[in-house]
């Protein structure tokens, strides 16, 4: 690889630097009247990250509402069936809502709520960050908007009907292609309008710092456990890691802990849709390049002109033309490295999963599988890989129905 020859890694507590860097990436792209808003944000995070009271009480409902700590389980007719390494599946499907999203959610719910903020605006594309942060704010009484494409509203009508269920108000964008990017530009929008009353939950470890440390912290949760958890069972590290990777926070949240274990490796793994062809993928590491989008500097599908291309992916979470500013930097480093997995992949292996395990999962976590299950075949038998299994798949089982040719 590479980038095996780039400098020696930081401490992994460095990053990013005082302005959200992460070496060459990150930072804050934004307008000025947003500014205030998002330094305002950063010394809130900044204190309640060393205030023990606070931390209490996110552990606290982290595990009662949430459900931690999620499961280390061993996978064994998967690994059977791949015939190498152990195969173990870091449980995040169980949490409340259905996937790791709701980690976040809370967390910055309980921000806001410490900030004096009694109204949370939140962007989603497939509806799985809406709904756990509908959830979140229904818990502490906090009023909810969560902005929403158009296109996409009626794609995920029963999440939309889930966050209504919560109290949530979902109001629909019909700006451009009427998808994620712009739910995130009108959620911006209101920000800048509503700043003194209102927090923004965005949803991945993505956009201008401070979320992209902050979303990462949240989630590093999955990591300090899936660690404890496999040195209890096992005795010792894991050989690999694997996760997919929409906008980076299941992902981040997992390696974390581990990056600086110097054997343990680490696997990304994007949305590989019907190929690495332009307009028919989501994988901004095998077909993007360096620009800035929605507040932050990163690799990024986008044309000679520098225009934002479209992407595809059977899952809609991956389904995003930029990636989390924190993986840039250590694939730069040569320290995660970066697959991607095809909708047809994806198919096959969230049928196997069933099948084997009886256990369903999302389709972005489908993608981590699908990689994960050519590791533990590379692997020998007394090898160890842990897959994050990001989501459950409850939410995709009409969709895949209806590719398959089923009724549902
Ligand atoms: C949203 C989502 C993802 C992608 O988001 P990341 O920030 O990259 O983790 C992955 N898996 C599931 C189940 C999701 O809902």
């Amino acid at each position: 690889m590479s980038a095996a020859h780039a400098a020696p890694l930081p401490d992994r507590n460095s990053l990013p630097d005082a302005a959200g860097h992460f070496g060459n990436y990150g930072g804050v792209y934004v307008p000025e009247t947003l500014m205030t808003a998002l330094q305002e944000l950063e010394a809130a995070y900044l204190q309640v990250r060393d205030d023990a009271a606070f931390q209490a009480e996110l552990r606290h409902h982290l595990k009662e509402f949430a459900g931690r700590p999620t499961e280390l389980y061993f996978a064994s007719r998967l690994t059977e069936h791949a015939g190498g390494a152990k195969i173990y599946l870091k449980r995040e499907d169980l949490l409340h809502t259905g996937a790791h999203k709701i980690n976040n959610a809370l967390a910055q719910a309980l921000l806001a709520k410490r900030m004096g903020k009694k109204r949370i605006i939140a962007e989603t594309g497939a509806g799985q960050h809406g709904v756990a942060t509908a959830a979140a704010c229904a818990k502490f009484g906090l009023e909810c908007v969560v902005y929403m494409g158009a296109h996409d509203m009626e794609r995920q009508a029963l999440n939309v009907f889930r966050m209504r269920l919560m109290g949530a108000e979902v109001r629909g964008v019909e700006a451009g292609q009427k998808t994620l990017k712009e739910a995130i530009n009108e959620a911006m929008r209101d920000w800048v309008t509503n700043v003194r009353s209102t927090h923004y939950i965005l949803g991945t470890a993505y956009g201008s710092h401070p979320y992209p440390m902050m979303v990462r912290d949240f989630h590093r949760v999955i990591g300090r456990e899936a660690k404890e958890q496999i040195l209890a069972r096992e005795g010792r590290l894991p050989d690999e890691l694997v996760a997919c990777v929409g906008g980076g926070s299941n992902a981040i949240g997992l390696f974390f802990e581990f990056l600086e274990e110097p054997n343990v490796r680490m696997f990304g793994v994007e949305a590989g849709g019907h190929g690495i062809k332009r307009g028919e993928h989501a994988a901004r590491f095998a077909g993007g390049r360096l620009g800035v989008l929605q507040g932050c500097k990163t690799y990024i599908l986008q044309d000679g002109d520098g225009q934002i291309e479209l992407t595809h992916s059977v899952s809609a979470g991956l389904d995003y033309a930029a990636v989390g500013p924190e993986h840039a930097f250590y694939r730069e480093r040569g320290r995660i490295e970066f697959a991607y997995a095809t909708d047809d992949e994806v198919l096959e292996t969230f049928q196997l999963c069933a099948r084997l395990e009886g256990i369903i999962p999302a389709l972005e976590s489908t993608h981590a599988l699908v990689h994960g299950l050519k590791r533990a075949r590379a692997l020998a038998r007394d090898r160890i890989v842990i897959v994050n299994l990001s989501g459950r798949g409850d939410k995709d089982v009409q969709q895949v129905a209806k590719i398959l040719g089923h009724q549902a």
